[in-house]
């Protein structure tokens, strides 16, 4: 699968990818700050569900963030 058209660099979410999770081992990624290497990119949203697609795999999910602080894990300063 492509990346979608919609991915925007700008708009990303730092989660752990539902199919690859490559994050293990990655210093950054578990000190919790927003590693430059493994992130997610926000295609978009649906109330307090989020639309992720991995750079890495291509992978396209979605999740429910409203058990968690969404505004902690993305990034819209694009
Ligand atoms: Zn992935
Ligand atoms: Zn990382």
């Amino acid at each position: 699968m492509p990346i979608d058209p919609c991915a925007d660099v700008a708009r990303r979410a730092w989660l752990p990818c539902a199919n690859c999770a490559k994050d293990s081992g990655c210093s950054s990624c578990f000190d919790g700050s927003n590693c430059a290497s493994h992130w997610q990119y926000l295609l978009g949203n649906d109330g307090p569900r989020v639309f992720l697609q991995c750079p890495q795999c291509s992978n396209v999910w979605n999740v429910n963030t409203r058990v968690g602080a969404v505004s902690d894990l993305v990034s819209d300063r694009g």
